[in-house]
């Protein structure tokens, strides 16, 4: 089957970075909101989100990352939406610097493009939409990327199907085969793609749980995803 679609993972993928993390989001939210009150801020934040999970989980719903902000700025009385915003405005690359691309993703994406295939990004992050938009259109990315789903705004998240799901249906394709998913994570990444019949490119390198799966390619640098889509399509 000749691929139609490349959906990427963000961060260990696109970029040398981990998973996000809501205590990073809590320590920029808390200097923006409080520069002299931020450390107490932070903590504070923080206990109020595990507050939430701790309810969540006693009472077995689930939300979205969006939710739990809602949550927790009114626990704590601070506008966090505002915070969040701010942030995007201030000096946030200086304070993220792991979230800059790969220097080969601008080239990878535009040739995966020139190849006529659809292309979509999809990352289990707790970061706003926001702040992952402006880092891509810091590096050139955001435009070549058909659809983009971060999961802050589901109320799961990879391996979770409907994950998967949701960036097949933004990229208006039905056949999960004809797609190809490329991420760093065995489970998250090659066995959740795997779940709905995708194939999957594992990028080995970085330091990430093992997993009992086989992808149908694995590479050690993201450049090699074009050797991987040209060899696909001339089976
Ligand atoms: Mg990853």
């Amino acid at each position: 089957m000749v691929p139609t679609a490349v959906v990427f993972d963000w961060g260990g993928t696109i970029t040398p970075c981990g998973d996000a993390d809501l205590r990073d989001l809590w320590n920029l939210v808390a200097r923006v909101a409080a520069p002299h009150q931020a450390r107490p801020l932070a903590e504070a934040l923080e206990r109020a989100e595990q507050a939430w999970w701790r309810e969540a989980l006693r009472s077995g719903r689930s939300g979205t990352t969006t939710e739990v902000l809602a949550a927790v700025a009114a626990a704590v009385g601070v506008d966090v939406v505002a915070a969040v915003r701010i942030a995007a405005e201030g000096n946030l690359e200086a304070r993220t610097p792991h979230t800059i691309a790969d220097p080969e993703a601008l080239l990878v994406l535009h040739l995966v493009k020139a190849r006529g295939l659809l292309t979509g990004l999809l990352t289990n992050t707790n970061w706003p939409r926001l702040w992952h938009e402006r880092w891509l259109v810091r590096d050139g990315l955001l435009g070549l990327f058909d659809a983009r789903i971060y999961t802050n705004d589901l109320p799961f998240i990879k391996p979770h199907p409907g994950t998967f799901g949701a960036v097949l249906g933004a990229l208006g394709i039905t056949d999960p085969t004809t797609a190809v998913f490329v991420g760093d994570r065995p489970i998250n990444d090659v066995w959740g793609a795997q779940q709905l019949g995708m194939r999957t490119i594992l990028l080995r390198g970085g330091p990430v749980p093992g997993y009992d799966v086989v992808p149908d390619a694995t590479i050690s640098r993201l450049g090699q995803v074009l050797d991987v889509l040209d060899a696909w399509s001339t089976e």
